[in-house]
């Protein structure tokens, strides 16, 4: 009986087994079952080597676990060990783990977006910005990144490429890589504000990307709608790294538009 999880702590929160069970469910594939598994960080490599023998075929792996987790796995993607991090893992029969990075296609796919000559700014530089400056550079943009923390941000570009930026300027595409945005509380010029922006400064951008996924639109989406961008929220990104992890580990392509509904708000587990 294939089981196939998501690697977290806390984990609660993930979309995941709504998407991936969805999915399952749609495809006919009975006996498959995706589950959370919250699991604290001194716990982690002992668990992931025990997945395989417990019956995991796969897992996903999620904050704070992703740099971790490409250590663990006995082989890794040129994708993974470039941009330092991994969401996905496979177990093979012979117990060996096997590490991929699905943010970074998964962020193309979802973008939808040729980025060949154009410029893009990266607000961030954790897990998610480094994969979306992997991604973006290969695509043949100029990527520019602005992160809270400047120290980190160029630490990043020395690694990946791109140039650091001390506060934001104007670009065809504006990608938000931090969790600003997933809090309700913040109203959205406090939102803006620590992203170093105004509501003014937002509409600079005709094509606005937020991998924050919420039940509310992010206060950068919502300014960016009104100013008329081309908006595109985190969902779009769930599906499309979730569907590449599930292709690997069952070798089938799932249905992105189930696992789309799944992803909403009282869409499922
Ligand atoms: P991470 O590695 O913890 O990095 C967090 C980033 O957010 C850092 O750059 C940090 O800046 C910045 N940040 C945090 N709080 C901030 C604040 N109050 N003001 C300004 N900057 C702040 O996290 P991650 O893995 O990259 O994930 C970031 C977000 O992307 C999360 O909300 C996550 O859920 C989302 N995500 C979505 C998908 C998807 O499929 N849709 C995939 C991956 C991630 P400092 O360096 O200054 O601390």
């Amino acid at each position: 009986m294939p089981r196939l999880g998501v690697l977290g702590w806390p984990v609660a929160h993930s979309r995941s087994p709504a998407i991936h069970n969805a999915a399952l469910a749609a495809l006919g594939m009975e006996g498959w079952r995706y589950q959370r598994l919250p699991v604290p960080s001194p716990l982690l490599a002992q668990t992931v080597r025990a997945l395989g023998a417990a019956g995991f075929a796969g897992a996903n792996v999620t904050i704070p676990h992703k740099q971790a987790a490409l250590a663990i796995a006995d082989s890794a993607s040129l994708a993974a060990r470039e941009i330092g991090a991994a969401n996905t893992l496979s177990f093979g029969a012979d117990g060996a783990i096997a590490a991929e990075n699905t943010d970074a296609p998964g962020l193309l796919e979802a973008l939808g977006l040729e980025m060949h000559g154009r410029s893009a700014l990266v607000l961030g530089a954790g897990g998610s910005a480094r994969a979306a400056v992997w991604a973006l550079t290969r695509a043949g943009a100029e990527v520019l990144v602005w992160n809270r923390t400047p120290q980190r941000a160029a630490a990043m570009v020395a690694q990946l490429g791109g140039a650091a930026v001390a506060k934001p300027v104007p670009a065809d595409l504006l990608v938000n890589c931090t969790a600003v945005g997933l809090q309700r509380s913040a109203s959205e010029p406090e939102a803006l504000n620590q992203l170093a922006m105004t509501v003014d400064q937002v509409a600079r951008y005709p094509h606005v990307f937020d991998l924050v996924y919420a039940q509310h639109e992010t206060p950068l989406l919502a300014a960016a709608r009104r100013a008329g961008a081309q908006t595109i929220d985190g969902v779009e990104m769930l599906v499309a790294q979730g569907a590449l992890s599930f292709q690997i580990w069952t070798g089938v392509r799932p249905p992105r538009d189930v696992m789309r509904a799944a992803a909403a708000p009282g869409g499922g587990d």
